[in-house]
């Protein structure tokens, strides 16, 4: 598989968070024109787990997905849970012990497991553990974070190269977390020594939306001014499609965000005239489909009204349609950008 296209197109990763994309099949996936997808490390550890994911042929084996799949370190999902105290655990230097809920196991994610869990995964692209914290943190609570997440990202990579050969054997691609909080300085000096380590992609992580729900364009831009242009540059979390353009302007060329297949799922649905609430009473006679300009199986099959009544009755096919649409929206965005480049 060529993974060098992640470093020179644009590409948008719907979240298959537990191995599937809610409500859509493999096929539909791929009908949407989605080329790549990003899995949750954190909820496939817990549930069916690496050793069950790696005797069923790994995740694309599971889900018969022939695309590019990334995973994540699992880092922002613990850190957030715990930091959070939805979940009872503990950060440490060596990485993070926690009780999960669902069956009340207890984990250990260490940079080490985070990367093994990754490989029986069997993702294409790998993300180091990184020190994920909560926002508005202090000066010296992002120092931390930052001298953390490298040492993290220092032992993920020795793991990865020692214990599987790194990208030469494995033709995997292993990528790190810039972090840094709200401090551009920390944010430069972070994604400095990550490059000094090298690896195959430099993602941001941490929070990139601020409390007034803008995105963090002084952070992203020190970020992006200090790594390679031939690298994998992945805004992880963004977002609305106008802050993908404005990503993408700054520098970055991957995107994710649960918000695409979420809105789906309750009847906000995107178009470029703007978002159509498909479950607002005006929409019950509307024969128009959901988007004039849009192909997808949705707009060309069916009209607002007949998606609205389903939304109202909730069956799972308006889901399925809706979900199908927005990802197509999504995609396309993403092709207007590959077309200009
Ligand atoms: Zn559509």
């Amino acid at each position: 598989m060529n993974l060098d296209i992640l470093k020179e197109k644009y590409f948008f990763m719907p979240d298959a968070t537990r191995g599937a994309v809610r409500y859509l099949t493999t096929k539909q996936l791929k009908e949407t024109g989605t080329e790549a997808l990003v899995t949750n490390t954190l909820h496939l550890l817990i549930h069916p787990g690496p050793d069950i994911i790696q005797k069923l042929g790994g995740i694309k084996g599971m889900m018969g997905w022939d695309g590019i799949v990334f995973t994540d370190s699992g880092g922002f999902q613990v850190f957030s849970l715990i930091h959070s105290k939805k979940w009872k655990g503990k950060v440490h230097e060596n990485g993070a012990t926690f009780k999960s809920p669902r069956e009340g196991n207890t984990y250990e994610l260490t940079p080490e497991s985070s990367i093994d869990i990754q490989m029986k995964i069997g993702s294409d692209v790998l993300v180091t553990l990184d020190d994920c914290r909560d926002t508005n943190l202090s000066r010296k609570e992002a120092e931390q974070s930052v001298e953390r997440t490298l040492k993290w990202a220092q032992r993920c990579k020795t793991h990865f190269e020692k214990e599987y050969g790194g990208t030469a054997k494995t033709g995997k691609l292993l990528t790190s977390v810039v972090q840094g909080a709200n401090f551009p300085e920390l944010r430069a000096m972070c994604a400095k020594e990550l490059v000094n380590i090298g690896f195959d992609g430099y993602n941001f992580g941490g929070y990139v939306i601020d409390s007034e729900g803008k995105l963090v364009e002084e952070e992203m831009s020190a970020v992006i001014e200090n790594i390679p242009k031939d690298t994998i540059r992945y805004a992880m979390g963004v977002g609305k499609p106008e802050d993908i353009l404005k990503a993408a302007e700054i520098g970055f060329n991957l995107f994710d965000t649960v918000l695409v297949t979420r809105n789906a799922r309750h009847g906000t649905l995107y178009t470029a005239e703007g978002v159509v609430h498909i479950k607002n009473s005006e929409m019950a006679l509307d024969i128009r489909p959901v988007d004039s300009n849009c192909n997808c199986e949705c707009c060309i099959n069916y009209s607002r009204a007949y998606i609205h009544h389903m939304m109202k009755n909730d069956e799972a096919t308006a889901l399925t349609l809706s979900t199908i649409h927005n990802l197509t929206y999504y995609q396309s965005l993403i092709k207007d950008l590959n077309s200009n480049l």
